[in-house]
């Protein structure tokens, strides 16, 4: 499974779906560029959510908002105190980590050793260390439990303190009188200050709900296993607006429609699962994750939470406006609850690419033949069709041009004559383009084309007029 992650890292560097950042400097830690297939696969999962969420819901709009907010904001919302990751410093590397995955890191190996006892009582007192906040007590566990620097391999830590995710920068151009802003850390608080605004400008009734798409920066202590743990991210997330006492219905009904909108994506269900959170946020009163079984795991991809009415109340408070909403239904004042829904876009790229990813062994018993394929929906996949003429003479390119130019209205297509038509089948497996079209010499004569599927790898005799339809019939949800 190691192998298949890596190979996997290497498949998306190599076909131009994720670059290090700035690489020719050696990369930015944690910081990546999505390619040119890379930007093509995530516009369509955005697409995606955004038609699921906002286009099929009359009761749901989209809203873009400014990533600097008022500072206030983060006092409000709890991220100035509290958004932060416990942190040591090996004394003889001089590497930082964050102390409680130090401790989980060794429950993951007393659990592969079989001291699963060990494991369960280590991950009782962490998950009791964290629950009160007891930073010196996370450092007894890491002396006691003979925690070594993975580096330096030395037990020479420094005490366990705070450290707050949140990037903050200047504002204005002079020094003085300049204000410290914050990188958003999330997307959802963009949401609550616009609450008033999206719901008397669109007139919306609760319940109802404000779906946004954006960046989301946190200064993660440790960044590892390449796009799952980001310092400059993407955040899908909808607060959904409700009746208080109504909330728990409506977080049922999320946390099914989230797990059945992941499932359409074309995994293999088993890898899918839901972890009910035991301990709370102090702002929800119900939360799950939906975790994915990556190679290295089950991983948390999306958030589902309760929020109560936390957030828009805090929001009243530091503020001084109020956030109320008048009910005609029982003629009442109230703040809304909410239900939010939270994904991070790159994890869940790195799902479809891990769900996907193939290498294919074709041996037969003469001949040993592989190939690497992504097994895209056809819905999400970068390029949707390859348009190949079968020889670089007597007309074949411009028959072909004139497929291309028909289709890349509607399709993101590509044209490739380079090569043998076997090589080029390949090229198009591994970026994961479901169709190509192979025009030959009998499409000059009767204006039928080679349709050849990426999945079986069969192939079959197609009108060129039938094309839109073909390809607009396979590559819809
Ligand atoms: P984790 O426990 O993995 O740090 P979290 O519980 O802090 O995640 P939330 O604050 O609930 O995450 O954020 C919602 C979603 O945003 C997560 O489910 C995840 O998909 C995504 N996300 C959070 N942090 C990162 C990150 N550093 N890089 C990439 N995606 C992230």
């Amino acid at each position: 499974t190691d192998d298949f992650f890596k190979n996997v890292v290497s498949h998306a560097k190599e076909y131009g779906f994720v670059f290090p950042s700035s690489e020719i400097y050696d990369g930015l830690s944690a910081v990546y560029d999505y390619g040119q297939l890379g930007s093509e696969l995530k516009n369509n999962l955005k697409q995606y959510w955004w038609k699921a969420m906002v286009q099929l819901h009359e009761n749901i709009v989209g809203i873009d908002a400014a990533i600097f907010m008022h500072p206030t904001t983060w006092k409000a919302s709890g991220h100035v105190d509290g958004f932060n990751d416990p942190m040591i410093d090996n004394k003889d590397s001089k590497k930082r980590y964050r102390a409680d995955q130090l401790i989980e890191d060794k429950i993951a190996r007393y659990e592969t050793d079989g001291k699963t006892e060990k494991a369960q009582q280590l991950q009782a007192d962490l998950n009791a260390a964290l629950n009160d906040d007891d930073l010196p007590r996370l450092k007894t566990i890491i002396e006691e439990h003979n925690i070594v620097c993975p580096v330096s391999g030395t037990k020479n830590w420094t005490e366990v303190r705070q450290f707050n995710l949140m990037f903050s920068t200047q504002m204005g151009a002079s020094a003085e009188g300049a204000d410290t802003v914050y990188l958003r850390p999330e997307t959802a608080q963009g949401i609550f200050v616009n609450f008033l605004n999206v719901q008397k400008s669109g007139r919306m009734k609760v319940p109802f709900g404000i779906a946004q798409i954006g960046k989301a920066f946190r200064n993660e202590v440790i960044a590892r296993q390449f796009i799952m743990r980001m310092r400059e991210f993407e955040q899908m997330e909808l607060q959904f607006f409700v009746r208080p006492g109504t909330e728990l219905e409506w977080y049922s009904k999320w946390k099914e429609t989230r797990l059945k909108w992941h499932l359409a994506l074309g995994g293999d269900t088993a890898k899918y699962r839901y972890h009910d959170h035991v301990k709370l946020a102090h702002y929800a009163n119900a939360a799950v994750d939906i975790e994915y079984e990556f190679p290295f795991g089950f991983k948390e991809v999306e958030g589902i939470h309760s929020r109560t009415d936390f957030d828009l109340i805090q929001h009243q408070k530091f503020s001084g406006k109020k956030l109320q909403y008048f009910d005609p239904e029982i003629n009442q004042n109230y703040v809304p609850y909410v239900i939010e829904t939270s994904i991070g876009l790159d994890r869940l790229f790195l799902t479809v690419l891990c769900n996907s990813f193939e290498e294919q062994d074709l041996s037969t018993e003469d001949k040993k033949d592989s190939r690497s394929v992504l097994h895209f929906h056809p819905a999400l996949a970068p390029v949707k069709a390859a348009i190949l003429p079968l020889t670089k003479k007597d007309g074949l390119p411009d028959k072909a041009r004139e497929i291309l130019n028909r289709l890349k209205i509607d399709y993101n297509v590509q044209y490739d004559e380079k090569d043998s038509i076997g090589k080029r089948y390949r090229r198009q497996d591994a970026i994961g383009t479901p169709f190509c079209i192979t025009v030959d010499y009998q499409s000059l004569e009767d204006d039928t084309v080679t349709l050849r599927h990426r999945d079986s790898m069969e192939q079959e005799r197609v009108a060129a007029v039938d094309l839109e339809k073909i390809i607009s019939d396979l590559v819809g949800w």
